[in-house]
């Protein structure tokens, strides 16, 4: 019998999903890291249900999306019983009361505004809302997330909220196609996150330093990254 074409992407996705796994087991055991110290997101923007709930049906226990729209859109069909949804990408103030309650992580929050939003929005609803601060540690101008001279005073400000709970850092690396440069970018969120840490500020952890993506998650790994945000190496290139 021929084999549908949902055969075939549900074969490639378990591949490339072995693919992945091997080669963050790999890069951390070669700098000297616990590879179950490093967690794997499969970002699923653009791909649908069906796929998803076959990674999941693979193990993958952690899935991130962009945008609040398209989480509303899927989140019925996706069979999250074992499987935790953060949102990854800039969220806007007139979405905050779509996603909290919905989302188990903000990782993706840049403002004192929008934290505060969020949690003003959790504690009406009797929740504690965990984020991630987002740090434009390359200095992108095209990117969100605070400088890294800012997320020190900011972090003291957020962590006197009640509804949110600071559990690390995230960034996104501005070269997409030279990991090699990535790499001094990640080392330089790495000294960041060190530094907060030993502050030791009241209210915050600083359990997870979200780095790396399909292009760089090695060059992430070797420079302490806690979870990695993989799209494209799992579920092929994206069609918009
Ligand atoms: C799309 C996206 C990813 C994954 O990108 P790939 O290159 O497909 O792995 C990771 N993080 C964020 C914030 C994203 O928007």
């Amino acid at each position: 019998m021929e084999k549908s074409l949902t055969d075939e992407r549900f074969l490639l996705l378990e591949d490339n999903l072995k693919k992945v796994r091997d080669e963050i087991a790999q890069t951390a055991l070669k700098s000297g890291r616990n590879p179950d110290d490093i967690k794997l997101m499969a970002v699923t923007k653009t791909v649908c249900p069906e796929l998803i709930n076959h990674a999941i049906s693979c193990g993958v226990d952690l899935i991130g999306e962009n945008k609040v729209q398209e989480v509303l859109a899927k989140k019925d069909e996706l069979n999250l019983e074992t499987c935790k949804l953060h949102l990854i990408g800039h969220l806007q103030s007139n979405k905050v009361k779509k996603i909290v309650g919905i989302a188990d992580m903000i990782q993706s929050v840049d403002s004192f505004e929008i934290a505060s939003q969020i949690s003003k929005r959790s504690e009406e609803n009797g929740i504690v809302t965990d984020v991630l601060l987002e740090v434009n540690i390359g200095d992108d101008d095209c990117k969100f997330g605070y400088s890294a001279q800012d997320v020190e005073e900011e972090l003291c400000k957020i962590a006197q909220l009640r509804g949110v709970k600071v559990k690390g850092m995230m960034t996104v690396a501005p070269n997409f196609k030279d990991s090699v440069k990535n790499q001094s970018v990640f080392a330089n969120m790495r000294k960041l996150f060190i530094d907060i840490s030993a502050k030791k500020i009241d209210n915050i952890s600083m359990d997870i330093l979200s780095m790396g993506m399909s292009g760089d998650f090695k060059e992430a790994i070797a420079e302490g990254s806690t979870l990695v945000r993989v799209g494209s190496a799992i579920f092929g290139e994206r069609k918009y």
